[in-house]
C-alpha cells in the first residue's frame, strides 16, 4: 500500500458550519426584535422554471425561514421580456421593505443577465454580483461578497485551517467563483495571504499545476474531474462543483455530485468538502450573512 493513503483526511463540514451561522444570524433576529427593529427581509427573483434553479432558490427560502427573516420569491414567467423583468428589479430597489436581493441565475437566453445584474441596487445586492461590489472587492473594500467564495473563506476560518503563505490553486475562472475566490485567497488578511495560480479550459500542463497546490479550490461543472493523481499528499480540498449524474438507484434517475473524485482523493487530503454538504450550505449561510448586513445598514 502506498504511505500517501494512510493520510487520514477530515471532513470539511458545510453542512455543520453553515448550523452554527444560522444559530448566530437566528440570535441576531431576536436581538433585533428584542430592540423593536425588524428582521431581515430577503427577496428572490425566480424566472422560468428550471428545476435547479428552484431547488436554490427554495433551500434559501427555507433558510431564511429557519433563522427568522422573512423572504419573498418573486416569481416570473420564462418567455418574460427583458423590460418586464428589469421592472421587478427597479421595483425591488424601491422597496424599501426588502433589505437585499438575488436574481436566480442563469437567466433565459433571450435576456441580457449582465443589464439584469447592474439594474440591481449595489446596496441590496447581497449576491455580491454588481460591478461596484466586484470592483471594490477587488479593492479590498468592504462591500457584499459573492456567496460563494465568501462561505468557504467562512469554511477555512472557522475550521481552524491555516492559509498564510500556502500556495492555492484554482480551478475555473468564472465571476461568480473563480476569480473572487482567487482575490480572496490572496488577500493580506486572515483567511487569505496565499500565492495563488488560476487554471481554466486553456491552462496547459493543468495536473502539475494541481499537484502544487497547498489548497485546491475546483470549480469547473465536471463529474470527478479531479483525481487521485492531481493532488498533492496533505492537500486542503474544496470541491465547488454541482453535478447531475445519472444514479439508477434513485428514484429521480439522479444524483449530485462535485468536480473531485471523493473516494479516490479523500484518503490524500487534509481536509476535505463533500458534495452534498459542503460548499453549497455554506452558499446559503453567506448569503443570509449578507442579509443582515444590508439590513443592519438601513438602520442608520
Ligand atoms: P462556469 O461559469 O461554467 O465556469 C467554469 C470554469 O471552469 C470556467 O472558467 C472554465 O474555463 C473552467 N473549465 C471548464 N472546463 C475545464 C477544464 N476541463 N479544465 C480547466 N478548466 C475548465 O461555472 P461556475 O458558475 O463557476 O460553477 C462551477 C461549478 O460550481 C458548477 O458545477 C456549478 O454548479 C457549481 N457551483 C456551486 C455553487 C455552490 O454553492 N456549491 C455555487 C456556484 C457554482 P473557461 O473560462 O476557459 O471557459
Amino acid at each position: 500500500m502506498n504511505a500517501t493513503h494512510t493520510m487520514s483526511h477530515q471532513i470539511l463540514d458545510g453542512k455543520a458550519t453553515s448550523l452554527q451561522i444560522e444559530e448566530e444570524l437566528a440570535e441576531a433576529v431576536q436581538e433585533r426584535q428584542a430592540q423593536g427593529l425588524k428582521a431581515p427581509h430577503l427577496a428572490a427573483v425566480l424566472v422560468g422554471d428550471n428545476p435547479a434553479s428552484r431547488a436554490y432558490v427554495g433551500h434559501k427560502v427555507k433558510a431564511c425561514e429557519r433563522v427568522g427573516f422573512e423572504s419573498t420569491l418573486v416569481e416570473c414567467p420564462a418567455d418574460i421580456t427583458e423590460e418586464a423583468l428589469l421592472e421587478v428589479v427597479h421595483d425591488l430597489n424601491g422597496n424599501d421593505g426588502v433589505d437585499g436581493y438575488i436574481v436566480q441565475l442563469p437567466l433565459p437566453d433571450h435576456i441580457d443577465a449582465q443589464r439584469v445584474l447592474e439594474a440591481v441596487l449595489p446596496a441590496k445586492d447581497v449576491d455580491g454580483f454588481h460591478p461596484i461590489n466586484a470592483g471594490k472587492m477587488s479593492l479590498d473594500l468592504p462591500c457584499f461578497l459573492p456567496a460563494t467564495p465568501m462561505g468557504i473563506m467562512s469554511l477555512l476560518e472557522r475550521n481552524g485551517i491555516e492559509t498564510s503563505g500556502k500556495h492555492a490553486v484554482i480551478l475555473g475562472r468564472s465571476s461568480i467563483v473563480g476569480t473572487p475566490m482567487a482575490l480572496l485567497l490572496r488577500r493580506n488578511g486572515n483567511p487569505g495571504n496565499c500565492t495563488v495560480t488560476v487554471c481554466h479550459s486553456r491552462t496547459q500542463g493543468l495536473a502539475e499545476h494541481t499537484r502544487r497546490a497547498d489548497i485546491l479550490v475546483a470549480a469547473i461543472g465536471r463529474a470527478h474531474f479531479v483525481t487521485e493523481d492531481m493532488v498533492k499528499d496533505g492537500a486542503v480540498v474544496i470541491d465547488v462543483g454541482i453535478n447531475r449524474i445519472p444514479d439508477a438507484s434513485k428514484r429521480s434517475g439522479h444524483r449530485l455530485t462535485g468536480d473531485i473524485d471523493f473516494d479516490q482523493v479523500a484518503p490524500k487530503c487534509s481536509w476535505i468538502t463533500p458534495v452534498p454538504g459542503g460548499v453549497g450550505p455554506m452558499t446559503i449561510a453567506s448569503l443570509m450573512q449578507n442579509t443582515l448586513i444590508a439590513c443592519t445598514n438601513n438602520d442608520a
